[in-house]
């Protein structure tokens, strides 16, 4: 029987959502259920398998019929061994190989990877970065998550690794990073920091929707707010962009709902600070696929691994 579906699964700190996808990885159907009340690995684990299963029964589907299950992940992962080396904000994690336990448990082939690759193979194959040959993926979050596209194919590194934008330092001295590092972009422009100096200029806490519905109205201590997120970003990617010279860079997750005002000085930031050949041939986008990334990415790495 030819296997027509797909079950791909997006698993962040809190939360899992799962989607059964056609054989284009389009969405059929997709669930969301928290993850924050499992007090396990174990628990976490089983939760998974249950997801799978359920979703089999919904729609009267056997487990032969599976191409296979594809899981985006919150942390480091070995991506050709099936191996989560740790999760930062799971705890209990280390070294678990989540490809062979799941695919013990369901009896379906399991590919595995990190959320941010996932991201960059969704957008690169359906989204925003559809038709480049070179693309640069960048979620912008509580954490700055990256994944290269390069010469169509995504880029993994030596050791899995590769694309961590966020731990690109753009100082010589600056704020230590949780990840051992120090002045890495992350330390400016992630969530926390926009939120400790949203609370620093206005004297209170705001959330960071509002801040940008305020500079969208003009306000111009939020404005300042945002265009100072959207250089220190533009000189991060500025490296980026005379390292791998991409012709597109997608940038996601919910800083970018900032829209026009943190994209266009992004864009001003890059023009100005890259070597020319490269600014002329870079374009900066929004990402298309919203939520939907990661769950529609992880069927893609199915696919992927069959290949
Ligand atoms: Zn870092």
């Amino acid at each position: 029987m030819a296997k027509k579906h797909i079950i791909g699964i997006d698993l962040g700190g809190t939360n899992l959502k799962i989607a059964l996808l056609d054989r284009s990885c389009r969405i059929i159907h997709k669930h969301t259920q928290p993850t924050d009340i499992l007090a396990s690995k174990e628990m976490l684990i089983t939760a998974i398998a249950d997801a799978i299963t359920r979703i089999l029964s919904l729609y009267n589907l056997t487990r032969s019929g599976i191409m296979g299950v594809g899981l985006g992940l919150p942390g480091p992962i070995d991506f050709d061994r099936g191996i989560v080396h740790f999760f930062p904000n799971i705890p209990g994690w280390k070294d678990v190989p989540l490809q062979k336990i799941l695919e013990k448990r369901t009896a379906i082939p399991v590919a595995v990877d990190n959320d941010a690759n996932v991201m960059a193979l969704a957008e690169f194959t359906l989204g925003a970065a559809k038709g480049a040959r070179n693309a640069v993926c960048l979620t912008l979050g509580t954490g700055v998550g990256g994944g290269l596209i390069l010469d169509g194919r995504l880029f993994r590194g030596s050791s899995y690794a590769a694309g961590e934008i966020g731990h690109i330092p753009v100082n010589e001295k600056g704020p230590a990073c949780n990840c051992g590092g120090i002045a890495c972009l992350e330390s400016y422009i992630g969530n926390r920091r926009i939120a400790q100096k949203v609370k620093a200029v206005f004297g209170k806490d705001i959330p960071l929707e509002e801040v940008s519905a305020m500079a969208h109205r003009g306000n111009r201590k939020a404005l300042a707010i945002w265009e100072s997120v959207a250089v220190h970003l533009g000189v991060g990617l500025t490296a980026v962009v005379n390292l791998l010279n991409p012709d597109c860079i997608v940038i996601g997750g919910g800083v970018a709902g900032a829209g026009s005002i943190l994209f266009n000085k992004v864009t001003e930031t890059i023009l100005l600070r890259a070597m020319l050949v490269h600014a002329r041939t870079v374009r900066v986008v929004k990402a298309k696929l919203g939520n939907d990334a990661g769950m529609i990415g992880a069927g893609l790495l199915v696919k992927e691994k069959r290949r």
